[in-house]
């Protein structure tokens, strides 16, 4: 499979602190470590790791950030199609103390930039065989993303995070659409805690296929009128969550079948709750991302 990703990239600063400073206070750090961070990069490096031909549309800087994004990027075997512009490249400062607690800054800089598609990134999009696009970019470039896809013939994958505002009849020039429980909720316009299956409903009412991830308890995936499924998460022992989702989402696109059915939806499913489930045994968001034999591995 071929997929394009379409979406943010942050380099995440990680600074091992004793405690984390309050406000005036100066503390020294422990050790800092750089990693690559933003949806859209987290998800493109889990594509790419599970065997996918993954290319990746952002906007950096022209700066340092830059460059160890750009070198991460082809670590991961991903082509990076990246436009430099005069902002500087997505940063987070994550400190986090030694209980583990955390406390993040972030500085989006590059990737509000990611606007006006050019003729070169629409034909990108067209070209691939499934596209994945999430929140943290612009929503028009969200949008114009979504119909150049579609209008292509592009499997549209939709991860709706962080939540916000998503205008609905979007929704309906969606594929698949991929959010957790609380994005579920915001997204259907029904109080936090509704059940999975009232939310399904209400997501799939807009003819979009769906897979809600519901964390420990696996992945629920409805749509192509088939009654709804729910697929269980591996129980395994859980070191650090962070960008379960990400990894989730790009593994999901790496391994869709083009001529998806109902079957295929949720064999994606499974995949990726594999690979999800591996990456949660790891600290770290893009050092814990697995690759394809770790993942079969799993699946056997
Ligand atoms: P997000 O990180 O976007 O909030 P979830 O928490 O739903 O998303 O996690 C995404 C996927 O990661 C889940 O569907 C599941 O497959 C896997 N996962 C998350 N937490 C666990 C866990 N504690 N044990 C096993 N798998 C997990």
């Amino acid at each position: 499979m071929s997929v394009v990703v379409i979406g943010s990239a942050n380099l995440d600063l990680v600074y091992e602190v004793e405690r984390i400073p309050a406000p005036g206070e100066t503390v020294l750090s422990r050790g800092l470590a750089s990693f690559p961070g933003g949806k859209g990069n987290n998800q493109a490096i889990a594509a790419a790791r599970a065997g996918a031909e993954t290319r990746f549309i952002a906007a950096l800087g022209r700066d340092a950030a830059a460059d160890e994004l750009a070198a991460q990027a082809r670590a991961a075997g991903i082509t990076l199609l990246d436009r430099r512009v005069d902002a500087p490249t997505g940063t987070a400062v994550i400190f986090v103390d030694r209980k583990g607690e955390n406390s993040i800054v972030v500085n989006s800089g590059a990737n509000a930039a990611l606007v006006d598609l050019t003729e070169a990134e629409l034909a990108e999009i067209a070209a691939a065989d499934v596209m994945v696009v999430q929140l943290e970019t612009p929503l028009d470039t969200v949008t114009a993303a979504i119909r150049a896809a579609r209008a292509a013939d592009t499997v549209v994958v939709l991860n709706a995070a962080p939540s916000g505002a998503f205008p609905e009849a979007l929704l309906a020039e969606v594929d698949i659409l991929i959010v957790n429980e609380h994005e579920a909720a915001e997204l259907a316009g029904e109080p936090a805690g509704t059940g999975e299956r009232s939310l399904m409903s209400v997501l799939t009412a807009h003819g979009c296929d769906v897979v809600i991830t519901l964390g420990a308890d696996g992945a629920f995936v409805g749509g192509r009128g088939a009654d709804p499924v729910k697929v269980a998460a591996f129980p395994v022992e859980v070191k650090d969550t962070t960008g379960a989702g990400d990894v989730f989402v790009g593994a999901f696109a790496a391994s869709l079948d083009r001529t998806a059915d109902e079957r295929s939806l949720v064999a994606a499913t499974e995949f990726a709750t594999a690979a999800s489930a591996i990456a949660v045994q790891r600290k770290g968001a893009g050092p814990s991302i697995p690759t394809l034999d770790e993942v079969r591995s799993l699946l056997d």
